[in-house]
């Protein structure tokens, strides 16, 4: 059967879960990474429900929580001394109703392997793109670094925020401006049996807390452009803020010793006005970067491949040409980035940006109050960030053979 050939530019969520889809359908798909293996660290760990029930439905649900993870069901923020429930997934009306906490490294291994049982998927790590390939007017294909072509019918940028398809394809970025950028950092604790993952506000300071099993992966939230002031009062200062948010881990904080063991995310929001030309289309981050709120980016990442799989796999498999059939993959992701992205700006606007400028104790937000006085409403914030808005179901077709 003629089937036609995808090229994915970048390994990562949604690079790895379009390869698994198109290959699955039949298409022949190489996705280049341009490193040499998926560890990096840190670049997020939460695999919302939404995720879980897209592997669920490809049959794969039982061997990816069968890898090493935790469970989160619900999310709580700490204000001053009281703390506040926030989010209850347990009510979510799917078969997994809970976050799942796996570096994201691991949970890329396990898509690799996953997708490499299929015939028609090739994956060259080490292989950088820097450039498209135009043939006749339409991108034809890429250029990787070092010069070798790859010809494609259609080529699927999941390069990441920065992405240098986006880039050299023309396509532009609409900045909605973040307000914030987050340092990362691990200290170590002891298990619990309950997963903790919470958010602290003090004054001036808010650390988001997720509970890796034996170590806190903490996320310092401070405002945009801040992190030369903080770096230039000394490693000192700034364990002594975290400790003055979160008492309980001083004595632990010996294990952030130098700068090298605190990441810079420079957090961005933006997003396409246009997402394809003729033989491109772009997904995932490089289509549009989140906030680190709701933890959401792994996960809107992989819905759009999924999105991108069921509008454009059954025809690629089948050989026919889908540049006209590109604009329908946007029509079906915008909105839900649209919605997520605006909750983003509303919790920078009316939770992060208040508690960072306050000087003195602050009441929690009527938000935070209301939430946890009527827990029925703990369902809603669970719903948006654990199932997303028009969620994606698997509809590009099993047509290869294992
Ligand atoms: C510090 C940090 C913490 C985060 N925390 C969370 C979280 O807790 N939960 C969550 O859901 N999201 C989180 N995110 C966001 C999340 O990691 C991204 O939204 C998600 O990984 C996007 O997936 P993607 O596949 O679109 O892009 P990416 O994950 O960025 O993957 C792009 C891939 O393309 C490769 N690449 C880049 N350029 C090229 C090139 N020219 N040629 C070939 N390959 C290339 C990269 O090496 C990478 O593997 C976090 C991000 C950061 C940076």
């Amino acid at each position: 059967m003629p089937t036609s050939k995808l090229v994915i530019a970048g390994g990562g969520p949604a690079g790895m879960m379009a390869g698994l889809l198109f290959a699955r359908a039949g298409v022949e798909v190489i996705v280049l990474e341009k490193h040499g293996d998926f560890l990096r660290d840190f670049r997020g760990d939460t695999v919302h429900p939404s995720t879980i029930a897209l592997f669920d439905e490809l049959g794969l649900a039982e061997a990816l929580l069968a890898r090493e993870h935790d469970r989160v069901t619900d999310i709580s923020a700490t204000v001053g001394e009281r703390s506040y429930r926030v989010a209850d997934l347990s009510h979510l009306p799917v078969r997994h109703k809970f976050m799942m906490m796996m570096p994201q490294w691991h949970f890329l291994d396990f898509v690799r392997d996953e997708a490499s049982r299929w015939p028609g998927f090739t994956l060259r790590m080490n292989c950088e793109v820097a450039d498209i390939h135009q043939v006749d007017g339409r991108i034809g294909g890429v250029v990787l670094t070092g010069g070798e072509i790859v010809d494609a019918d259609l080529v699927i940028a999941a390069d990441g925020r920065g992405s240098t398809l986006q880039q050299a394809s023309g396509l532009h970025r609409q900045n909605l401006g973040a307000p914030i950028d987050v340092f990362w950092f691990r200290v170590p604790k002891r298990r619990t049996p309950h997963n903790d993952t919470m958010g602290r506000f003090t004054p001036g300071t808010v650390i988001a807390m997720i509970d890796r099993g034996d170590y806190w992966q903490c996320a310092f939230v401070f405002a945009k452009g801040g992190a030369e002031t903080i770096r230039g009062e000394g490693l000192d200062a700034f364990r002594q803020r975290v400790a003055r948010a979160v008492p309980e881990i001083v004595a632990d904080l010996g294990a952030v010793k130098d700068w090298d063991d605190v990441k810079l995310l420079s957090v961005s929001l933006d997003r396409l006005s246009r997402w394809h030309r003729p033989g491109l289309l772009v997904i995932g981050d490089a289509a549009h970067a989140m906030s680190p709120v709701g933890g959401v980016g792994i996960n809107l990442a992989i819905q759009d491949a999924v999105a991108a799989a069921n509008v454009l796999a059954a025809p690629m498999a089948q050989g026919r040409a889908v540049d006209d059939l590109l604009a329908n993959v946007q029509a079906r992701r915008m909105f839900p980035v649209r919605v997520i992205q605006r909750m983003q700006r509303a919790v920078h606007a009316g939770v992060l940006g208040p508690a960072l400028n306050a000087s003195a104790p602050m009441e929690a937000p009527f938000a935070l109050r209301m939430l946890d006085g009527f827990p029925i409403l703990q369902r809603i914030p669970a719903r948006l960030v654990g199932l997303g808005v028009r969620r994606e179901h698997i509809r590009s077709p099993e047509t290869a053979k294992l």
